[in-house]
C-alpha cells in the first residue's frame, strides 16, 4: 500500500488534505516553524473522499493521494481518532462517524459514556492515534504514525481543542485535552508525535 519512492518535499506548496477545522488549526500550528506555504482542500473546494480504509494509515493515504492527484502538488493528510481499550479500540477509525452527519461530539462522547454504563465497563484506558500521510504529485506516499496514551473521564471538561478532547486525560496529567493550553497539547499529542517523525524525515 505504501510506496517509499516520494521525492524529498522541496518546501513549495503543501496541500493540507483535511476538512476538519480542528485538525487544520493544529497542523497549521505544527507547520508554523517551517517555511511552507499551505492551502487546505476546503479552500480549494475539493470534495472529501469516502474513508473506505480499514486502518488509520489506509484512510490517511487515500485522503492524501486524492488531494495530491487532484492538485498535482504534495498533500498531507491526517487520519486519527480515539481508541478506547474497553470498546476494543472503538470508536477508532469511526471516531468522526460516531458524531453523525452533524459532527456532534457531545453526542459521540455521550454514546461512549452510555456504553460504559450499560456494559458496566471499568477500564477507562484510551489512546489517541494519528496517521499522517504525505503524497507526492505522482501518488507515492509515506506514512508517519503517533499516539498518546491516557484514559477517559466523564463528564466532558474544557472548551479547548476539538472532537473528544474534553474526555481525554493523557498519562501524567489531571486536566483533559479540552482544558489544557493548545501548546501543552502540541507538546505531547498523537498528532505532534506523528508530525515529529514527518518533520525529521521530510523537513530536516
Ligand atoms: P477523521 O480522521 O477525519 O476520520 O476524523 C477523526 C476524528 O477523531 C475527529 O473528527 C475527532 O473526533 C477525533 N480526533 C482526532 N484527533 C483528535 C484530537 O486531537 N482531539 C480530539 N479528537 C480527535
Amino acid at each position: 500500500m505504501t510506496t517509499r519512492a516520494y521525492r524529498r518535499f522541496d518546501r513549495g506548496r503543501l496541500v493540507v488534505a483535511t476538512h476538519n477545522p480542528g485538525k487544520l488549526r493544529e497542523i497549521a500550528a505544527l507547520l508554523k516553524p517551517f517555511d511552507i506555504e499551505t492551502v487546505s482542500v476546503g479552500a480549494l473546494c475539493l470534495p472529501e473522499p469516502e474513508e473506505t480504509g480499514t486502518t488509520f494509515a489506509e484512510n490517511a493515504i487515500l485522503k492524501a493521494r486524492a488531494a495530491a492527484l487532484a492538485t498535482k502538488a504534495y498533500a498531507l493528510a491526517d487520519d486519527s481518532g480515539l481508541a478506547v481499550a474497553a470498546l476494543d479500540g472503538g470508536p477508532g477509525i469511526y471516531s468522526a462517524r460516531w458524531a453523525g452527519e452533524d459532527r456532534d461530539f457531545t453526542l459521540a462522547m455521550t454514546k461512549i459514556e452510555r456504553l460504559f454504563q450499560e456494559l458496566q465497563l471499568t477500564d477507562m484506558s484510551a489512546k489517541f492515534v494519528c496517521s499522517l500521510a504525505l503524497c507526492d504529485p505522482q501518488g507515492n506516499v509515506e506514512v508517519y504514525e503517533g499516539d498518546v496514551h491516557g484514559h477517559i473521564e466523564f463528564p466532558p471538561r474544557g472548551k479547548n481543542g476539538f472532537g473528544y478532547d474534553p474526555i481525554f486525560v493523557a498519562n501524567g496529567m489531571k486536566e483533559t485535552f479540552g482544558e489544557i493550553d493548545p501548546a501543552a497539547k502540541h507538546a505531547i499529542s498523537h498528532r505532534a508525535n506523528a508530525f515529529k517523525k514527518f518533520a525529521k524525515a521530510v523537513l530536516a
